[in-house]
């Protein structure tokens, strides 16, 4: 049996030959899956209060990928059509090896691969920025829900911001384009996003606004701080024309800007502006478990596989994954209590 077709020799050509298009994943809703999200590791110097509780129990690590495992399950990924990886967590910076992922990664970057991107918090980026940025990194998300210090160590249980100031300049200086995400929450950061406009628009970075998402036991009853985009938005959009632009990433930001100010606004609404229908995207884990859908805890197993068969072994399991990934999430967050995954948003990266 010729071995399954891959992208290793075939360069970024749309309309290259039929081995790319019989390489590209499909699932059955005929959405084509170009985009890997992997969380490096599930730690995190931080604790923020929606997305991890105070004592989390996190993999053994004898459970996570190594980085040869890591790397050569990605390049096995761009080999079936991902042409989009971003590197998260946890905190991606906190992994040992993670100037070496992103290098070999990077390393298909016009292979198969036309973007590498992480997602941070930024508390570690002045130590990694320009070794990321030569590894071909090109746009950094960074987490940040709040301009005020106290805030800050509050919401993210003793963070420094201090750290993650240093950390934007660095990526600035690396020449890293960087977009600001940040979770919505009413009655902590709503009175925030002035603010917050005006930081990004000064800085010259986008700004992501985020609904908060049902993900793992935080010990915090998230119905109690979650606010519809909309609502959150009601501030700017009283007094302001927002209005949507052309512009267009990999991820489901729906992009706005206020007319007469220099700055683009992501929004990303799966509670109130479900963006299902238009899905792209798969997600590893640090243990190489891979999740069809972020909303749901099916996942399928590439580490034993790998371990097992190497990567002829992969294939035929991520065929299985789009035959069974689902249609849309089950996040449900309101009056009436909050419904969503067991695991973690760390365990996947968001
Ligand atoms: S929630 Fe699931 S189906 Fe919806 S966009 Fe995200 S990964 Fe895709």
């Amino acid at each position: 049996m010729s071995p399954s077709p891959t992208l290793r020799d075939v360069p970024v050509a749309p309309d290259a030959p039929d081995a790319l298009s019989r390489a590209r994943m499909r699932d059955a809703f005929g959405r084509t899956i170009s985009y890997l999200r992997i969380s490096v590791t599930d730690r995190c110097d931080l604790r923020c209060r929606y997305c991890m509780a105070e004592d989390m129990t996190f993999m053994p690590r004898r459970n996570l990928l190594s980085t040869d495992e890591l790397v050569g399950i990605a390049h096995h990924f761009i080999d079936r059509g991902i042409d989009t990886i971003r590197l998260t967590g946890g905190e991606p910076l906190t992994r040992k090896d993670i100037d070496d992922v992103a290098r070999r990664i990077g390393e298909r970057l016009g292979y198969g691969l036309r973007a590498l991107n992480l997602t941070t918090n930024a508390t570690l980026l002045d130590q990694h920025a320009q070794s990321l940025a030569d590894a071909g990194v090109r746009r950094v998300n960074i987490s940040l829900d709040t301009l005020d210090p106290i805030d800050f160590a509050y919401i993210t249980r003793g963070g420094s911001m201090d750290a993650v100031l240093r950390g934007i300049a660095a990526a600035r200086d690396a020449g890293l384009s960087i977009r600001i995400n940040m979770v919505a929450m009413a009655g902590f950061n709503d009175h925030m996003l002035p603010d917050m406009l005006d930081f990004c628009e000064d800085g010259g970075f986008d700004l992501g606004l985020i609904e908060s998402m049902p993900m793992g036991d935080t010990g915090s009853y998230r119905p109690r701080s979650h606010v519809a985009m909309d609502e959150f938005l009601a501030p700017i959009t009283r007094d302001a024309i927002v209005e949507p632009i052309g512009h267009k990433t990999p991820g489901p930001a729906r992009w706005m800007r206020i007319k007469g100010r220099n700055i683009r606004i992501g929004l990303i609404a799966p509670i109130s502006h479900n963006f299902c229908d238009g899905c792209n995207r798969i997600r590893m884990g640090a243990d190489g478990k891979v999740h069809g859908c972020l909303g749901h805890d099916a996942a399928i197993d590439l580490a034993a596989a790998w371990r097992d068969g190497g990567v002829e072994g992969l294939s035929p399991l991520l065929d299985r994954l789009m035959a069974t990934k689902a249609e849309r999430h089950i996040f449900r967050i309101g009056e009436t209590g909050e419904h969503g995954p067991s695991r973690h948003m760390s365990a996947t990266g968001g």
